[in-house]
């Protein structure tokens, strides 16, 4: 049955960010045929048109306030409600983002709906939509279905390849209310500048205790950069201070899903794997045979980390540069 479906897309550093065009993919499984609205919100939306009718959108809500620029729970919560009330989804997509897991419970708390979050499946079987989502730290998949109600998930990044679709878009210039704001954002100072977004980034390269100090982050810097990945951590990594826990990946860190990650001095402990065990591909550089990551590693490399990094970056510089 033909469903409407509305996307929120999210954008950072004025471009939009990936894991946009993939909830619209999935959007488009959904709709079977039916009406995709993207929303944009904040002064650059329209310039983001384009982008999100070549991924299938039909209908683009513009909410170009200024209010939306840097993300605060209570203007965006305002905002999209006004825009849900406009659109009458029979479906709401977000991806599964440091604001999407923020926004989507209140959105679903407050209109009463039922909420699929970290979604990394979508599909409809026999007219049903089938929603699949990791459970017990990525040991396990479950399939749910939602019974009544708006269908309403996140995506999360790197698991729903992105297809181009074409077509042109109808813009709808979207004014909201936006009132009574208990936070504004004055200023954001970053932790780490520029690179690789780490959430969506096809090629992680990962230092645990293994590489002893800050400085021994260097040799995974490099590899990082000549694979055109991000660098991330253990916590073990963070907690000895060697890097920012902005890196961390794992239970209480970041989920990542890439093509590629490298884990080096990283023993593998079941809360790091919560965060990266459905990688794509998984190589492990330890000097312990026996350590718990080479259970889960397609590739294991027993060796010192600072040897067989530099060589690896070395050997991809002979092919990728
Ligand atoms: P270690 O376990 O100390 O492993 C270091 C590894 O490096 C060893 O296997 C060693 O053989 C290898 N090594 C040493 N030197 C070299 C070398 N020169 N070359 C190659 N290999 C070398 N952890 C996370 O990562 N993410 C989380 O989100 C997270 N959340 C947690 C939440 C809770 C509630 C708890 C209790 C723990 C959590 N942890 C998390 C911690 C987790 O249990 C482990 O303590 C942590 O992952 C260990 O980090 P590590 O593998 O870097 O360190």
């Amino acid at each position: 049955m033909m469903k409407k479906v509305l996307v929120l897309a999210e954008a950072k550093d004025r471009s939009l960010r990936n894991v946009s065009f993939e909830a619209l993919t999935a959007a488009q499984r959904v709709s079977e045929g039916g009406e995709i609205v993207a929303a944009a919100f904040g002064s650059d939306a329209v310039n983001y048109v384009g982008e999100l009718s070549k991924y299938g959108a039909n209908k683009v809500y513009v909410v170009s306030n200024k209010e939306l620029d840097t993300y605060t729970t209570d203007a965006y919560f305002q905002a999209l409600r006004q825009v849900i009330d406009a659109v009458q989804p029979e479906v709401i997509l977000m991806p599964h983002t440091a604001i999407g897991k923020d926004l989507a419970p209140r959105i679903a708390a407050r209109l009463g709906l039922g909420l699929v979050s970290d979604v990394i499946d979508i599909q409809v079987e026999d007219g049903e939509v089938i929603f699949t989502r990791p459970i017990y730290a990525g040991k396990a998949f479950e399939k749910k279905k939602v019974v009544s109600g708006i269908l309403f998930a996140t995506v999360r990044p790197n698991n729903i390849p992105a297809e181009e679709t074409g077509g042109t878009a109808e813009v709808v210039d979207f004014n909201v209310e936006i009132k009574d704001l208990r936070t504004i954002v004055k200023e954001v100072v970053r932790k780490t500048v520029g690179g690789v977004d780490l959430a969506e980034a096809k090629v992680v390269v990962s230092g645990g205790r293994g590489v002893k100090s800050s400085e021994g982050f260097k040799p995974l810097q490099e590899l990082a950069e000549v694979l055109g990945g991000a660098v991330g951590a253990s916590r073990g990594a963070c907690d000895a201070g060697y890097c920012d826990y902005s890196l961390q990946i794992g239970q209480t860190g970041k989920v990542v899903t890439p093509d590629l990650y490298i884990a080096a001095g990283i023993s593998g402990a079941i809360q790091h794997l919560a965060g990266m065990s459905n990688s794509k591909v998984i190589v492990a550089i330890n000097k312990d045979p026996e350590a718990p990551i080479f259970q889960v590693a397609d590739y294991g490399i027993v060796g010192d980390l600072f040897e067989v990094v530099p060589l690896l970056t070395e050997e991809f510089k002979k092919v990728l540069v």
